[in-house]
């Protein structure tokens, strides 16, 4: 799929919009989804121009998931549950919405979560978001020792 410059993810990791960031390393991104489905909804985006899985290369998908394992647990342990569900749409027809790649990471389960939103419907308010990725950001050095990316100190 040929890559789209001046998508929303690509501005914002050009800086050109804002995002809520939770995490960031050389090769990834990731902050608060803004129209949360679930509290905590969470994306990781790599900073490689890739529109799909299929368009991602093989060191952005490592990248990718070290982040995504690391922001995961971040998730699980600020929202106080045991498990978590990661996914990702590939083309319009799978229900894509931003064409640059990125998972998505909700906070327990997708299947039985109580009061979960549409994809992509409802606006949050900012201030809000920042309050749930206070949470997360605190976690993330606790996270990254459970995932085994470091050692502890
Ligand atoms: P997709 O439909 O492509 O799998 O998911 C795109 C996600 O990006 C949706 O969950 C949507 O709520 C989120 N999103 C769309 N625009 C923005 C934005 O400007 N900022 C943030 N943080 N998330 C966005």
């Amino acid at each position: 799929m040929k890559y789209d410059n001046a998508n929303i993810f690509a501005k914002i990791l050009r800086g050109e919009a804002p995002c809520i960031k939770v995490h960031e390393d050389d090769c990834t991104l990731a902050f608060m989804d803004i129209m949360p489905q679930v509290e905590g909804h969470t994306l990781v985006i790599p900073k490689e121009p890739a529109s799909s899985l299929f368009d991602l290369s093989d060191s952005a998908s490592l990248a990718c998931m070290r982040a995504v394992k690391i922001v995961a647990k971040a998730v699980e342990l600020a929202m106080g549950v045991k498990g978590s569900t990661v996914f990702q749409h590939n083309g319009k027809e799978a229900g894509q919405t931003v064409p640059h790649f990125h998972f998505h990471i909700f906070p327990g389960s997708i299947f039985n979560a109580s009061g979960i939103k549409g994809h992509a419907v409802e606006m949050a308010d900012p201030a809000e978001l920042e309050l749930v990725a206070e949470k997360i950001r605190a976690f993330i050095g606790e996270a990254a020792i459970q995932v085994h990316q470091v050692t502890k100190p």
